[in-house]
């Protein structure tokens, strides 16, 4: 089902411009760059279907969900440097709920100091509250880049590169 006025519906559907179009899809599920006032690289995975409750997921699209959010941070991981990338999921209007969209987002040392050294929920909101829109052409940049990945299939795990073990040895 698609529900016109549905930002996320109507994103898939091609009804809204979405820069970067869809980076990835699986049978029940579209991988494309945010909308909105967060950092380039910051992804979202949507269901095809309007669907606004993880508790009315089809069983398809939960069998597919974990799967495809390993491989969506892995792209992000390997296209960045991130300290971690988040992962969320607000969909949640004005008195109603809204599609799913997980959010991806690649947060790195650089983001938090530009932000005060501000993370996790507290980041988020001081970038919406900014409301700093993402360079178009970085983000076509980025999503060419994301697409080239996907399409791996050999994709490696993460945990390989040198500055995310160091981090994390770190204890960070
Ligand atoms: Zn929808």
């Amino acid at each position: 089902m698609t529900v016109v006025g549905c930002l996320g519906c109507d994103l898939i559907a091609g009804r809204r411009p979405l820069p970067g179009g869809i980076l990835h899809r699986t049978a029940s599920w579209v991988v494309s760059h945010v909308v909105g006032p967060l950092n380039v690289g910051t992804l979202v995975l949507s269901p095809l279907a309007h669907v606004t409750a993880i508790a009315d997921l089809p069983d398809a699209a939960t069998a597919e969900f974990g799967p495809l959010l390993r491989r969506t941070t892995r792209v992000v991981e390997e296209l960045g440097t991130p300290e971690q990338p988040y992962v969320c999921l607000w969909a949640h209007g004005p008195g109603h709920r809204r599609h799913l969209h997980f959010v991806v987002q690649p947060v790195t040392a650089d983001l938090v100091a530009a932000h005060g050294g501000l993370r996790s929920e507290r980041l988020q909101a001081a970038m919406l509250a900014a409301g700093v829109e993402p360079d178009p052409t970085e983000v076509e940049r980025f999503c060419a880049a994301a697409r080239a990945r996907f399409a791996d299939e050999d994709l490696p795990a993460r945990g390989l590169a040198a500055p995310g073990e160091a981090l994390r040895e770190r204890g960070a």
